[in-house]
């Protein structure tokens, strides 16, 4: 029997009000541990990697525990919106990878090259080979800048380009662009790609900062905003996509649907979009820019992704309910890289935790696991500073608000704001040492 682990009603963003001084201070009762000396090896140190490690860590006497990621600074992605907003600075979302590993764990500071799923070994890309018993992929996805013809990420901050999806420094120049294209006006383009990608909420938060902005500076009126995406609809959750709608009608923001950004011409200034009708181009002053999202290589090299689903996205093929990987059952997915269809935010990988690590310690004991994610995703939809939408839905497109009666999903609310401008941090850090 299947055990919904969401069925406590309170996501990620409850947690934040309800509980964050006790999560942020308090260690949580001590779960029992078994003794094992299984080998497990994590790749990736991001938001799912590192709350793994520390839960996992506190589980497990005997085992080794190896994660590795060559990348030294951990990324506190959902901050990347604020800093493109000129809200914080970019030393707001970077800390160091390693402060946040317990003790214990081996943090091998380098990237997995190659998987061996029938070998049961990753080599780094130092060559040090690594046999596991049980594998948790958690590196995340990569950004696929080079399918935008004419982009590079040296233009970010230039020519009116801004791409904040890229890295904290990226998301501070981006908010210089945006700060220069407000204060001057002209035309501005956002949009999303038309692969699955982390976040489907931060496309829209962009549009709406840049419009809010533009307006409390007095230049709105000197402003042209289009928004390209990429399908017929705003957003996946209908409910949401409809009051996105009706958010951009109010505030003169312009859809452009059907719209897939293609190429860019920084000289000219102009963006060449694919449209069931051809290739279509609209100049710009300002343009947002989010690439197409992916596996990495190393994990679509492996022969682990879906053979008939996101074939061109590579994600791993797992259970949708239990994160396990459908031919390889030592293999586990947490996190943005996970093949299932809906959960590319770090409120979905702290409901990804419980489930994998459930699984994962009944199958060292020789039982079998029971819970279950229920697709769990969150997005505190910002419209404007101070007010945002506390978005969190399921699966099955149902909302799933944490405070039912108390803070309505589809209303812009202060509270809902605070959610992402104060609490979010705090319990994504909570979650990071493994206490939420
Ligand atoms: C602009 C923006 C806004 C967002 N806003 C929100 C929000 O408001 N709310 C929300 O919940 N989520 C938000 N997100 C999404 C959230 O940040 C991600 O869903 C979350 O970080 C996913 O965690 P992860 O562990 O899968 O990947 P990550 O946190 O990206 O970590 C992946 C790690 O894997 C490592 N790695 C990559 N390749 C390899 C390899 N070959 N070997 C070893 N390691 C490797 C990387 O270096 C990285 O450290 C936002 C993201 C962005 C970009």
């Amino acid at each position: 029997m299947s055990r919904p682990l969401a069925a406590s009603r309170r996501g990620f963003l409850g947690l934040s009000a309800a509980g964050l001084a006790a999560l942020a201070t308090t260690a949580p009762a001590r779960a029992q541990t078994i003794r094992s000396t299984a080998r497990i090896v994590i790749l990736g140190a991001g938001a799912g990697g590192t709350a793994f490690a520390n839960r996992i860590a506190r589980r497990l006497e005997g085992a080794t525990i190896t994660i590795v990621d060559g990348r030294k600074e951990h990324w506190y992605q959902p901050g990347f919106t604020l800093i493109a907003a000129g809200l914080k600075p970019a030393s707001y979302s970077v800390s160091q990878t390693a402060d946040w590993l317990p003790e214990g764990v081996n943090l091998i500071a380098e990237h997995a090259a190659a998987i061996d799923p029938v070998a049961k070994s990753v080599t780094t890309t130092g060559g040090t080979r690594l046999d596991y018993d049980y594998l948790i992929v958690a590196t995340g996805l990569v950004l696929d800048w080079a399918a935008i013809e004419g982009f590079s990420t040296d233009l970010i901050g230039k020519e009116g380009i801004s791409a904040h999806y890229h890295s904290p420094e990226a998301a501070a120049a981006s908010f210089r662009a945006l700060d220069a294209f407000t204060d001057k006006g002209g035309k501005a383009l956002f949009g999303r790609p038309a692969t699955e990608m982390k976040c489907a909420g931060a496309p829209l938060k962009i549009t709406f900062l840049a419009e809010d902005m533009a307006s409390r500076k007095g230049t709105r009126g000197k402003i042209d905003i289009t928004y390209a995406a990429q399908n017929k609809t705003l957003f996946g959750v209908p409910i949401v996509s409809e009051k996105v709608r009706m958010l951009f009608g109010d505030r003169g923001i312009v859809p452009a649907y059907d719209h897939v950004l293609k190429a860019i011409d920084p000289g000219a200034r102009l963006a060449t979009y694919a449209t069931p009708d051809g290739d279509t181009q609209l100049p710009y002053d300002f343009i947002n820019i989010i690439p197409p999202q992916r596996a990495p290589q190393v994990v679509r090299e492996a022969g682990l992704s879906w053979a008939d689903k996101w074939t061109d996205q590579g994600w791993l093929e797992v259970d949708m309910k239990t994160l396990r990987h459908l031919r390889y059952p030592e293999i586990f997915a947490i996190g943005d890289v996970a093949g299932v269809p809906k959960g590319k935010t770090a409120a979905s990988v702290k409901w990804h935790q419980p489930v994998v690590e459930d699984h994962l310690l009944a199958q060292i004991a020789g039982k079998e696991g029971t819970a279950t994610f229920n697709g769990y995703t969150s997005c505190p939809l910002i419209t404007r500073v101070g007010r945002a939408m506390l978005i969190e839905f399921d699966y099955n497109n149902n909302l799933v608000p944490s405070f039912p009666g108390i803070i309505p999903p589809l209303e812009e609310l202060w509270i809902s704001w605070l959610m992402k401008e104060v609490a979010l941090k705090a319990t994504y850090n909570a979650m990071l040492r493994g206490d939420a």
